[in-house]
């Protein structure tokens, strides 16, 4: 249309706004992404680098599969390598109750098309020495993987970049308005543009554009405190994952254990903040020190977490606006947002471009707070008390 500075503004330079920007520029569509500092900062560049398919939502999976295949397949999209590699993921269960959660999740997966693997007694000791006495099952995903967070969404920006897609760091964004048929997007220190649509994946920050549009979710930002451990010797090769959620770690070839300790702690979007409290370090390293005792006396020589949107159902909003044509939204990954990214971009560019996409989001409707979303578990487990969410 004419007067139009683009097609589509991307409010949001993380994984998911980044890929969104590739996807719609390889489809031939003029596309600028705003971030307000530079791209893949945020949760997006902190995060573990887990890319695990056991133990998701069961509506997930089709999405998740679509991602992973776009993680295998990075290098040839993305022209860089993130150090993506099929490490394999071990979830590991310390009694029968939390074995028959395992075995739950494994249905599921399996149902999925994915293989999993049951490993029990001597045979658990036998593959993984390193494990510590307590750990009573396991389930092995071998497609399961890892990435380096702080390479994946530059390359991804810089693949966006060479498609044609504008980038626009340390941008901004602070108004969204429809007019006429599109949408007019108002710049920190840098005036007014038009564009067609809009998509909001602005991440923990992501309210401030959705309600101006009449939509909200109960958003609330926190973050996983994580450890990073001196160099030893490399050995453990699988991510390993405590169904009780007390332990996350990988070993990365250098030598140094990366270990994500729950509950997660709260962190600030407006002083852009996100403190990890002593005691948490501490308690942290005792779980990991009771599922991998060679680490018992490992030094831990950096401690962060990082801002990520949560939702009681601990579920993402993807998709379309409920009350505004042109306008979607990709927020509130809840933690499991990384593994995602490729296939979110993928799927928002075909609803952009096609009006539909083969990979089915209406669970991630914004529109299901309007009905009241069932609180999940794991959420009451984290988040039951305000306090637990400040602390
Ligand atoms: C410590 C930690 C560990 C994690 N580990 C894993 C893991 O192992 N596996 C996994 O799958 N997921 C993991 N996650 C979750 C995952 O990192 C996130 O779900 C994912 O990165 C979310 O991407 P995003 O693009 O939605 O958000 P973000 O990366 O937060 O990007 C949103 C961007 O929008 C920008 N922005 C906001 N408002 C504006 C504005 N008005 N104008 C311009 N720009 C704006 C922000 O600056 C930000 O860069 C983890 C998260 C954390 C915090």
């Amino acid at each position: 249309m004419i007067g139009r500075s683009a097609d589509v503004a991307i409010v949001g330079g993380g994984l998911m706004g980044v890929w969104t920007a590739f996807f719609l520029a390889r489809s031939g569509r003029r596309v600028v992404l705003f971030e307000k500092g530079p791209v893949g900062a945020q949760s997006s560049g902190v995060n573990f680098g887990n890319l695990r398919l056991q133990g998701r939502f069961g509506g997930q999976y089709p999405l998740s599969l679509r991602s992973h295949a776009l993680w295998e397949d990075f290098e040839a999209l993305t022209g860089e390598t993130c150090e993506f590699e099929a490490t394999g993921h071990l979830y590991v269960a310390a009694n029968a109750d939390e074995a028959a959660r395992l075995e739950g999740y494994a249905r599921q997966a399996e149902a999925h098309g994915i293989a999993i693997e049951r490993v029990g007694g001597n045979e658990l000791r036998r593959r993984w020495p390193w494990l510590g006495e307590g750990v009573h099952a396991a389930t092995y995903s071998a497609r399961d993987a890892t990435a380096n967070p702080r390479l994946a969404t530059p390359a991804a920006a810089r693949a966006a970049l060479r498609l044609g897609a504008e980038i626009r760091e340390g941008v901004r964004v602070t108004d969204v308005r429809r007019e006429g048929d599109g949408f007019t997007v108002e710049l920190e220190g840098a005036g007014t543009l038009s564009f067609g649509a809009v998509v909001n994946a602005a991440g923990a920050w992501a309210l401030s554009i959705a309600e101006r549009f009449g939509e909200s979710a109960p958003l609330f930002p926190a973050g996983p405190p994580h450890f990073v451990t001196e160099p030893v010797p490399y050995r453990i090769v699988p991510s390993v994952q405590a169904v009780d959620g007390s332990v996350i770690a990988r070993q990365i070839p250098r030598g140094n254990v990366i270990m994500a300790g729950y509950p997660r702690t709260a962190s600030d979007p407006v002083l852009n903040r996100a403190p990890v409290p002593p005691a948490k370090t501490l308690a942290g390293m005792g779980h990991l020190a009771r599922t991998l005792p060679a680490l018992r006396h490992a030094h831990v020589i950096r401690v962060w977490s990082g801002i990520e949107g949560y939702l009681p159902d601990m579920l993402p909003v993807i998709g379309p606006s409920v009350t505004t044509p042109g306008l979607f939204h990709a927020f509130g990954f809840c933690g499991h947002g990384f593994q995602l990214g490729p296939g979110v971009g993928a799927a928002l560019a075909e609803l952009i471009v096609d009006g539909t996409s083969p990979t089915p989001l209406t669970p991630f409707s914004i529109g299901r707070f309007g009905q009241g979303v069932a609180v999940s578990d794991k959420f009451l487990k984290e988040f039951d008390q305000p306090a637990a969410v400040t602390s």
